[in-house]
């Protein structure tokens, strides 16, 4: 079958012809025909060896970890998902005897076998894996925008990690317009939240995000200099700052544009080891409350429920939020667009 090789240790992803297609050889496996696999900003910092403790399987792996397609084949234990069922999958799961299953975060399993990390992905034509983590998309959902289950289950931990539900009124800033800033801004719009402000330099990525049709300021970060200049942050900065850069010295900057008592997100993954200058003083003065957001637990489910809304209000357009589709073997085109930014999500189609 096709597929992307990924070999960490000569650093190398290739297209192959030949990869071995899966079987379902256990009697909870599911087999999966990809039908749209996404790739993830994670992605580069696994092919980068950015992400610390979190690497992928040494000997070789297929990436791709957000994907959808229709189911070909099940076990004989599986009895929640039949042939023929279009599904995402959830790459991550919990070992489920470890202390952190025993507390209830799954998410720090130090045995979680991820899917498209350290067992074989979606960027190949088939996937096998556990039917825990197989979810049937609602029928409204298509298998392209079904591939967005993953990605917006990450987004909805992010949502979640606010101790309490802003109010309504709150002033937001969603830092960084590629696909997860996208997201929130349609989480937030979808939560009936009207004072938002999305910072993005990419100017096609600023008119993605303004082509939503929120009303929400869609600014360079330039712009978002003069709009603080000679205003005290600490009665009229944000009240929430979404980080969907990764990026340190965006990272840094937000303390200085947070609100007293602001919540602080920092969803975007900066690599591993890249440290930023902090004044604790202000994390103090303002009450911050500061939080990082790492995958997806207990949020696939409602993710999926999720899209269903999502398309009702359209937002599930892939065109309408920055989606490029690309052929698996034009993997190096799909990743230039994004360096580029002129796509804010590269998608495979297989
Ligand atoms: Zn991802
Ligand atoms: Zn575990």
């Amino acid at each position: 079958m096709r597929a992307l090789w990924w070999e960490a240790n000569d650093k190398k992803l290739s297209f192959v012809e030949d990869a071995v297609e899966p079987t379902v050889t256990k009697p909870d496996e599911v087999k999966v025909k990809v039908a749209f696999s996404g790739v993830c900003g994670s992605d580069f910092h696994f092919m980068g060896g950015e992400m610390g403790k979190f690497s992928t399987k040494p000997d070789g792996v297929v990436l791709g970890h957000e994907f959808s397609g229709i189911v070909v084949e099940v076990g004989t234990g599986v009895e929640n998902i039949k042939v023929g069922d279009e599904v995402s999958v959830d790459p991550n799961f919990c070992c489920e005897n470890c202390v952190w299953h025993e507390e209830k975060k799954p998410q720090f399993c130090e045995r979680n076998v991820a899917v498209g990390v350290k067992q074989n992905g979606g960027w190949a034509e088939f996937c096998v894996v556990p039917n825990k983590l197989v979810y049937k998309l609602p029928e409204t959902v298509s298998l392209d925008g079904g591939a967005l289950a993953e990605p917006y289950s990450c987004v909805l931990r992010g949502w979640k990690l606010m101790d309490q539900l802003p109010m309504k009124t709150a002033k937001v800033l969603i830092q960084g317009a590629g696909i997860i800033g996208s997201m929130f801004a349609c989480l937030f719009h979808v939560k009936g939240y009207n004072n938002v402000t999305i910072c993005e330099p990419h100017e096609g990525r600023r008119n993605t995000c303004s082509g939503l049709g929120f009303g929400y300021d869609v600014i360079h970060p330039q712009e978002l200099d003069l709009l603080m200049a000679g205003k005290d942050a600490d009665t009229h900065g944000f009240d929430v700052i979404f980080d969907c850069t990764g990026n340190c010295k965006a990272v840094q900057k937000t303390i200085s544009l947070a609100r007293r008592g602001a919540f602080i997100s920092m969803f975007g993954c900066c690599p591993a080891g890249e440290k930023i200058e902090i004044e604790p003083f202000q994390i103090y003065w303002k009450e911050l409350k500061i939080s990082g957001s790492f995958i997806n637990p207990f949020c696939f489910e409602e993710a999926v429920g999720m899209l269903k809304i999502l398309n009702e209000k359209n937002l599930l357009d892939l065109n309408k939020i920055g989606v490029k589709i690309f052929e698996l073997s034009d993997f190096e085109a799909a990743f230039a667009s994004l360096k580029r930014g002129d796509a804010a999500k590269a998608m495979f189609k297989m």
